[in-house]
């Protein structure tokens, strides 16, 4: 049993190396490739690819899985073995079943499908004409479908492309927690809406994108985001990638006539970092040092961006070093103006652009049509008119274009499906781990009003970051707050933040 754990070992380290081969690659793309560079690259992308799910799937690893005792019984495998080696091979053997249960056939039409449905849907999206997607999307969703029969599933066949993001997250589950987010959050965009409009024009100034990345490093900085494993870049789409255990990457993009964009996709983005520079040392070279679940990142970016980012105790230290960096832009604006305008709320058509309010609505919205498309109960020729409807409910208005509504995000023609709800459970999570954090760290508030941001990261590094995927999300939330996923934390947070921000009743 030793030599089988030892190879299996050797066969998961070849896994990370290329992993991290592959994700530098990607980066480079997106931050320094000349355009012609394209054409190779694409071959270079296809050949570690290729490699990848050779190594992947390579029958070997289902002989050493087995000699380990590991099976769907018992995932965890021999109990005479050491408990992280037992959780190690938990998490090969749930990759590993996943990549084999779905035939090849399978992922090559996927493959095929989604690489023509995504320059369709770019078309569709400008044209605004749903018609040109539409059989696309209509094979995109069988896809799924007989994705999701070659998983297995308990109660619908959207369970089984959840667990694909969030293992161990059932449709039901997210059910619960999206209807309780729905009943507090719609009445609060309601209340919000009849209150006098919040100023955010200072934000639109004109600021410099050089001093921009100057005020974000500091703010880095004070993050403890640690500029010798990681660096700050600019790309289009800003994204952190994690390269290996000591270099993780963020980038981000500058618009100087809009200020948020930067300074919080910068802010989440190091969120997504120190998430990444914060497993376990043990665990690096090894699938341990690797996020739990795209929920659990999600958590730590937004917690990161707003909790932390937007609010009251963050300004009180930082809004005089950023005045200090744009003093003609800032002169004459208080404290209080500038922290009302960054945290403005306002229903719009962009998911991407949305606050901290309304921005799970727009997750709910697509979860809804998810799960029905999956379920049967929704053709995808109705799903223009369905966006409309779920648009009017939830945010309370309605999208005069499908480039606005239905077409806006790419997610559907990459063929993922049972994705979204990962964005709103970060915030979920987010929330409840804070309750957590606020007993180990009673004066959080006073620390960050001083700028001081290392309790928070310590506590974090500690307690969510160092597991990696040695936990599952349902073990880490347990652990962390004693109890399920549970939407409370974050509506109370959002309650009371905005009824302070709006000066509701
Ligand atoms: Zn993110």
């Amino acid at each position: 049993m030793e030599q089988a754990l030892k190879r299996l070992k050797e066969l998961d380290a070849e896994m990370q190396t290329i992993k991290g081969i592959n994700a530098l690659i990607e980066w480079d793309h997106h931050v320094y490739m000349p355009e012609r560079g394209v054409q190779a690259r694409s071959e270079q992308n296809a050949f570690v690819a290729s490699l990848a799910h050779q190594k992947q799937t390579n029958p070997e690893i289902g002989d050493l899985l087995d000699k380990l005792g590991a099976s769907d019984e018992n995932p965890l495998g021999n109990e005479s073995l050491a408990d992280t080696d037992r959780r190690l091979i938990r998490v090969i053997h749930r990759d590993f079943h996943q990549q084999t249960k779905i035939p090849a056939e399978l992922v090559e039409e996927t493959a095929r499908v989604t690489s023509v449905a995504q320059s369709v849907w770019a078309e569709a999206r400008s044209k605004s004409d749903f018609s040109l997607f539409k059989p696309h999307l209509e094979k995109i969703v069988d896809l799924n479908l007989r994705t999701a029969e070659a998983l297995g599933y308990d109660q619908t066949p959207y369970d089984a492309l959840i667990d694909l993001y969030e293992p161990g997250i059932t449709t039901a589950q997210v059910a619960k927690v999206f209807r309780e987010l729905r009943e507090a959050l719609v009445p609060l965009v309601r209340e919000i809406k009849a209150r006098p409009k919040i100023d955010n024009s200072v934000l639109r100034k004109g600021y410099p994108a050089a001093k921009q990345e100057e005020f974000s490093r500091k703010v880095l900085e004070a993050m403890h985001f640690d500029f010798k494993r990681g660096r700050l870049d600019v790309s289009v789409h800003p994204f952190t990638v994690p390269i290996a255990g000591d270099d993780v990457r963020i980038t981000t993009r500058y618009e100087e006539d809009w200020m948020p964009s930067a300074l919080f996709g910068t802010i989440h983005e190091a969120g997504h970092a120190l998430y990444e520079l914060g497993f376990n040392r043990e665990f690096f070279g090894t699938r341990l040092a690797d996020a739990t679940s795209l929920g659990i990142h999600e958590s730590m970016s937004r917690f990161w961006e707003n909790v932390v980012g937007r609010s009251r105790a963050f300004w009180s230290h930082f809004y005089p070093v950023l005045k200090e960096v744009f003093p003609d832009q800032l002169s004459g604006v208080d404290l209080e103006p500038f922290y009302k305008a960054i945290n403005t709320v306002e229903p719009t058509h962009i998911r991407v652009e949305a606050d901290e309010v309304t921005y799970s609505l727009h997750v709910i919205l697509r979860f809804e049509l998810e799960r029905m498309l999956m379920d049967k109960n929704l053709k995808v020729s109705e799903l223009p008119e369905a966006w409309r409807e779920q648009s009017k409910d939830l945010l309370g208005i309605v999208p005069e274009s499908d480039r606005d509504g239905v077409l806006q995000d790419i997610h559907w023609s990459g063929g993922m499906l049972g994705y979204f709800p990962t964005y709103a459970l970060g915030n979920v999570y987010g929330l409840q781990f804070v309750s957590a954090m606020r007993k180990a760290v009673p004066d959080m508030d006073t620390t960050i009003r001083h700028g001081e941001l290392l309790p928070i990261k310590k506590w974090l590094d500690e307690n969510v970051h160092a597991p990696g995927q040695s936990k599952t999300p349902v073990e880490l939330c347990m652990d962390i707050t004693g109890e399920p996923m549970t939407a409370k934390y974050f509506i109370e947070y959002l309650r009371t933040k905005y009824t302070d921000v709006y000066d509701l009743k």
